[in-house]
């Protein structure tokens, strides 16, 4: 079974609304009605669960109505991490697949999807990820430069982030014993506390943003197909 896991508990605060980013609406729809549509129209999802805030899970419920695959709709906790465990939690079943998104990024592609979706026969975990455009720089807190890796190397990475139940179950499992444990993605954790597994990386697209700033509206309103 392949669950796409729509995070959408964050109150995206650097979009500066009141109204957290996934509910504000472009051509129609919120934000978070596009990005289930991507995976409601995607084939080989199965099924569908969205982590929201706790205090927005009737409208949630409400706009996810005409979409019989969202089964779940689960309340989410205060980092984002905290979120994905929620969804993780919720799938015990065995041989289950876990596609996790941001609400955020409604123009994930549908080769993107079956690219992650097929990259789990062979491996336990799959990434998304783009080539820098920028040089990346590692700066120390006193502001100086302490490491500039080679940009060829180097990938910004997106969602979904797709994951045997198994597999991230247990890389959680282990990061939640850290004190220290602290994460903004799921890979992260994968790559942190089994690093024996390898993580595939499948190409993204530099369409797939993740709506953050108001100028991501605009370019959302460009690329949306009503
Ligand atoms: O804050 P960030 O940009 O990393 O958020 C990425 C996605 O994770 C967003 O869709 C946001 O709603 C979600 N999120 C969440 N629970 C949190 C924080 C963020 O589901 N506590």
């Amino acid at each position: 079974m392949v669950v796409a896991v729509l995070l959408a508990g964050g109150s995206g605060s650097r979009m500066g609304s009141e109204r957290p980013k996934q509910f504000l609406e472009v051509k129609g729809k919120t934000i978070l009605e596009w990005t289930i549509e991507a995976f409601h129209r995607h084939p080989l999802v199965d099924e569908i669960a969205i982590v929201s805030r706790p205090d927005c899970i009737e409208e949630v419920k409400r706009l996810a109505c005409p979409y019989p695959k969202v089964r779940k709709v689960l309340p989410g906790g205060k980092e984002r991490y905290d979120s994905s465990l929620a969804a993780i939690r919720a799938y015990r079943e065995d041989g289950c697949r876990l596609l996790l998104h941001d609400a955020v990024r409604p123009l994930v592609s549908e080769r993107i999807i079956t690219e992650c979706i097929e990259a789990l026969d062979s491996y336990e975990a799959v990434n998304v990820a783009v080539p820098c455009t920028d040089t990346i720089i590692e700066v120390s807190d006193e502001g100086i430069i302490r490491r500039i890796p080679p940009r060829s190397s180097l990938r910004n990475v997106q969602t979904p982030q797709g994951f045997r139940r198994g597999t991230i179950q247990r890389a959680y499992s282990i990061a939640l014993q850290d004190p220290a444990f602290q994460t903004t993605d799921d890979c992260g954790v994968v790559f942190r506390y089994l690093p024996d597994v390898p993580i595939r990386v499948v190409e993204g697209d530099m369409q797939n943003i993740k709506v953050t700033y108001p100028r991501d509206l605009l370019f959302m309103e460009e690329k949306v197909e009503r």
